[in-house]
């Protein structure tokens, strides 16, 4: 796919993208971003922006020097900052003609299918009114737990539930690097994310965002399992889109062929989880062939987990192999796990489904 061919995209900007080392914003920048999107827009193009920069403007305008600021504070930084980073942009919009509306996202909107569907909807009206939504996640109310942290995973899941076809990622390096014989070059082209590319990443991370190479691969597994392909590239330069089609300077993430509905999708693409349901290797067959899994193929579980969570299923060689939302809570599995079907309700003491996780919540990995 070429970027002129995407329907949907969704830009995301970093911190250190939008965001000068004197803490100021970078206007006449983004100004040449609004001219690309306009652009991308004549092209009958959706836009969808995920920005960062509301800690990093919050601590500019507060004068607060220390990088890292507490979480407490941090979500009090956020608040003023996103004030600030929104206002920047609807100005720079506004003088150009092009509404914008904000959303701010916490990973439950996300996570929660219902949520997901609702904040869908919501994107959906907003390009029915012509309008860019401008997105980042409410760090106001995220704690560390419950906080995406980075906007690149944000993104990826954004990407994914709106059914975007593209996600750029704007950063302050060019790409994903490898080294060939003491030299560093540029990946053009990942075809697959596997462990082998994870190994590339040097930990590193930038002046401001909390990203690095590391989430951003993380986000392009979002992407490629939700069948959207996803690109990292320089946004440095003015005009940044307009330079990644003449240039072509970047890393490309192709996304996998999938026959997966829009559902199984958002399953497969969740964010990790740390709730895990471990099953025996009869279990594990019968999942590969299209079966709920049941209780007594449960060996044990790790983590608390609500009903409708999403949830990793790990066989007996401790390999992952399926995501899935579980129909129990964790407290039940553990006290049902290993029993036949029709032992759940005497154990449980009230009527239940028979099936721990139904077919239809399962995507094999
Ligand atoms: N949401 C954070 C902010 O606006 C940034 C997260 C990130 O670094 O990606 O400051």
């Amino acid at each position: 796919m070429q970027l002129n061919k995407a329907k949907k995209i969704v830009i995301k900007l970093g911190s250190s993208t939008i965001i000068d080392a004197k803490g100021k914003f970078k206007k006449k920048w983004f100004l040449s971003l609004i001219q690309d999107i306009k652009q991308l827009r004549k092209n009958n193009q959706e836009i969808v922006i995920v920005s960062s920069g509301a800690i990093a403007l919050g601590q500019s305008y507060l004068k607060i020097q220390n990088k890292k600021v507490k979480i407490e504070m941090s979500q009090a930084v956020a608040s003023i900052g996103q004030i600030h980073l929104i206002n920047e942009f609807q100005k720079i919009f506004e003088k150009n003609k092009i509404k914008i509306g904000q959303i701010l996202i916490t990973p439950d909107d996300t996570e929660q299918r219902r949520r997901a569907l609702n904040a869908r909807r919501t994107f959906e009206n907003l390009f029915k009114l012509e309008a860019i939504p401008v997105v980042n996640e409410n760090d106001t109310t995220a704690t560390s737990e419950i906080k995406y942290g980075d906007n690149d995973r944000l993104a990826a899941r954004v990407a994914q539930i709106i059914g975007a076809d593209l996600l750029i990622i704007l950063s302050d390096v060019d790409g994903l690097y490898e080294k060939i014989s003491n030299k560093k070059s540029l990946i053009k082209q990942v075809d697959i994310v596997n462990e082998k590319v994870f190994s590339l990443v040097d930990k590193k991370i930038n002046t401001y965002g909390s990203g690095g190479m590391l989430t951003k691969l993380e986000a392009a597994k979002i992407c490629v399992n939700a069948g959207c392909h996803m690109l990292i590239a320089n946004g440095g330069k003015f005009n940044p889109i307009k330079k990644i089609i003449s240039e072509k300077v970047y890393t490309w993430f192709k996304p996998k062929i999938s026959n997966l509905d829009a559902r199984k999708k958002w399953i497969i693409s969740s964010l990790s989880s740390s709730a895990k349901i471990y099953i025996d290797h009869g279990a594990s067959k019968a999942l590969k062939s299209g079966k709920s899994l049941l209780p007594a193929g449960i060996i044990k579980i790790a983590g608390n987990f609500k009903k409708g969570d999403n949830i990793v299923i790990v066989d007996n060689n401790n390999i992952d192999v399926a995501r899935a939302l579980s129909s129990f809570t964790s407290e039940e599995i553990n006290k049902i796990k290993g029993l036949q079907s029709n032992q759940i309700e005497n154990i449980l003491g009230y009527a239940s489904k028979s099936e721990i996780v139904h077919k239809d919540d399962i995507v094999i990995l």
